[in-house]
């Protein structure tokens, strides 16, 4: 089975955004990058014959800035896109605006200001839960992968045997392996969490940094949940 024909792969800076594009339907975007990334994502939208207006729904991997920056610039203020988000993460932004509120340097003030953003627009965030079926590429389900975030989820397109893992997996030396440790939340449950991926069938694994993972990737996937 190829990629499926309605799913667009955008490089933008470093992280990666999936459009989904079918026929005749809105659009879903699979993150949203960072707050430049609007610029190529849009490009890409208008390169395959689509307006960045038909955009619907922005799925969220997790809640880092890097995966939802972008969303402000993309959306430009429409109350009308669902943002789908685990729940945890989303309750994660709020204790970040407080702690942002408490901090001076610059780097946690940009944070504050997409924290801000957030929390002025909740009817748009809606969560989405372990097990919930989105109705994109034949039935998207989520999976509750935490560990790299409390939030973090991953997205498995059975139809295409094809799984969406944001930061959860990594590429490492050429070798598929689990989240980043310096950036992630607990490594612990970030590793044990693999034993859900390793249940499922799976031909191609879309990471958010790295291009697709298309060689063994059920063979990778169950040596990543046993070792
Ligand atoms: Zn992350
Ligand atoms: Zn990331």
């Amino acid at each position: 089975m190829a990629i499926p024909t309605e799913l667009h792969h955008v490089r933008g800076f470093g992280v990666d955004t999936f459009i989904i594009a079918a026929p005749g339907r809105p659009l879903t975007l699979i993150d949203a990058g960072m707050p430049w990334s609007p610029w190529p994502i849009r490009r890409r939208i208008r390169s395959i014959g689509r307006r960045p207006e038909e955009i619907e729904r922005i799925i969220c991997t997790h809640g880092h800035p890097d995966h939802i920056g972008g969303i402000p610039r993309l959306i430009r203020g429409r109350t009308d896109v669902s943002i789908l988000m685990h729940p945890t993460d989303i309750a994660g932004l709020a204790v970040g605006l407080r702690h942002a509120l408490r901090r001076t340097d610059d780097g946690v003030a940009r944070r504050s200001r997409l924290l801000d953003y957030f929390t002025r627009t909740p009817a748009s965030l809606e969560p989405i839960r372990d097990g919930d079926l989105l109705p994109v590429l034949g039935g998207l389900r989520v999976i509750h992968t935490p560990g790299h975030t409390p939030g973090s989820v991953c997205l498995y397109a059975e139809r295409h045997r094809l799984l969406f893992t944001g930061d959860v997996l990594q590429v490492i030396r050429g070798r598929l392996t689990y989240a980043n440790a310096f950036f992630s939340h607990d490594i612990g449950q970030a590793r044990a969490t693999l034993s859900r991926l390793a249940e499922l069938d799976v031909e191609t694994i879309a990471l958010a940094h790295y291009p697709p993972w298309r060689e063994n990737a059920n063979d990778a996937l169950r040596a990543l949940a046993t070792g």
